[in-house]
């Protein structure tokens, strides 16, 4: 894969009209995958988003229009979720590549499809792209790490382990829901906040509830229990990457988290969005991180890329539309943007890191990169670091205020690729309601 990849060239349109416009999240050059439905009882589709609209790739592969593909392949498209295609690796991610852009593309594919295999995006129902075995969320961004360590340990912000290990946690499965899904607020222990006059911890909905923006990795093929994953083939096991929202109850969080880490204050959802923007269209964007300030220390070698363009130059923002915000019609408002190039640990970094010492990873295993923070004050990706535990509120445009998040608010989700010569891409949006 480089940049001489046909499927990447900016010049390339598609015969999709709206996959030409300008702005579009999804042109030829994307081409990220999704599973959906057309009705609630349908079984899942896979599909690949071009404009507004999304490729039923079972129909496309049963019409026979892929039929030089490889049987695995095409059994793996006209799957029910991504993981039998993440399995097969990176020749046969290409090669689907291929088909589906062929497909596509004005002048070299059919030039159209029968209406029926390319609904559009607002007619579809997005479901989780893949069936996630284990899901872990790192900590990566260095920015993010200093801002919420200085609000629970002001004297000592950066633990000492945090420039040798990319440090996470083992999160939960079952709760990673797809964009749209309501949240509903927790309940769970928290201490504080007057109701019990001796300070002693209550039961009770959660009063800090808060977002963070994220990046998803998608893992591919994975590797054997006992085996670790060099960091040379890291980049080889990432199929590609999606935007999370690790919904996160600070009060429970800051009862709880020691000494063993994040639980309940995290467990409760995780939103992902729908489209997986793969590692192949994200190759005119990868970038090295940003050096290391003197003084800190090298990775160890296990861990050095040193020449790899380990980083993703992937723009992130993140939205709020407030109940009373819909309710007159305004747009969401943006509370931050932040760049997914300035985190300290790099994903494939986190990959081998997760292996290093035999643990196996799985097609479907789901990576968060923790929230993705920069340095500036406006490119804090959670409440908690935006607003200082509350005590420096935003104001919206209605003349609302937030300190954490209250019933009814909308947070979304988004994420743009730019790079002078090449198409941009979007990872479309990851939404999500607060209900009570
Ligand atoms: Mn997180």
């Amino acid at each position: 894969m480089n940049h001489h990849d046909p499927t990447l060239d900016p010049a390339r349109r598609s015969w999709v009209p709206s996959a030409n416009r300008r702005g579009t999240d999804f042109p030829i050059q994307n081409l990220p995958y999704g599973v959906f439905r057309r009705e609630p009882s349908d079984v899942g589709s896979l599909g690949v988003a071009i404009g507004d609209r999304v490729l039923d790739l079972r129909v496309a592969l049963q019409d026979g229009v892929m039929d030089h593909l490889p049987g695995a392949i095409r059994d793996a498209g006209a799957a029910s979720t991504l993981n039998p295609l993440l399995a097969l690796g990176l020749d046969a991610w290409g090669a689907l590549r291929d088909a589906v852009s062929t497909l596509l593309t004005e002048g070299a594919g059919r030039g159209s499809l029968p209406e029926g295999w390319l609904p559009s995006q607002a007619e579809v129902i997005p479901v989780l792209p893949m069936t996630i075995g284990d899901y872990t969320d790192f900590y990566a961004s260095i920015h993010h790490a200093t801002n919420v360590g200085k609000i629970f340990r002001p004297d000592n912000p950066l633990l000492p382990n945090y420039k040798y290990i990319p440090i996470g946690y083992h999160g939960r499965a079952s709760s990673v829901v797809v964009s749209g899904t309501p949240v509903t607020r927790p309940s769970g222990q928290r201490k504080g906040g007057g109701e019990a006059a001796d300070d002693r911890p209550t039961f009770g909905p959660c009063r800090l509830l808060d977002y963070e923006c994220e990046v998803g990795v998608v893992i591919g093929p994975g590797n054997r229990l006992g085996e670790p994953i060099p960091i040379a083939q890291a980049e080889d096991q990432i199929f590609g990457y999606c935007l999370l929202n690790d919904w996160s109850a600070r009060d429970i969080q800051a009862w709880e988290y020691q000494p063993l880490g994040p639980f309940l204050a995290k467990s409760f959802a995780t939103t992902i969005s729908p489209w997986v923007v793969t590692s192949q269209a994200l190759t005119p964007f990868r970038a090295a991180l940003p050096p290391r300030p003197t003084g800190d220390p090298a990775p160890l070698p296990y861990l050095s890329e040193t020449g790899h363009a380990g980083g993703v130059d992937l723009e992130l923002e993140v939205h709020l539309l407030t109940a009373s915000m819909r309710a007159e019609g305004l747009v969401p408002h943006r509370l931050s943007r932040a760049s997914f190039l300035e985190m300290y640990w790099s994903p494939g970094q986190m990959v081998t890191h997760h292996a290093s010492n035999g643990c196996n990873l799985r097609p479907g295993d789901l990576l968060g990169s923790g929230t993705v923070s920069g340095p500036a004050d406006d490119a804090r990706g959670c409440l908690l670091e935006l607003t200082s535990r509350g005590s420096r509120p935003v104001t919206l445009p209605n003349a609302e205020v937030r300190r954490f998040l209250e019933d009814g608010d909308e947070v979304i989700l988004t994420g743009h690729c730019h790079r002078e010569g090449f198409a941009s891409i979007g990872f479309g949006e990851c939404r999500g309601r607060v209900i009570g």
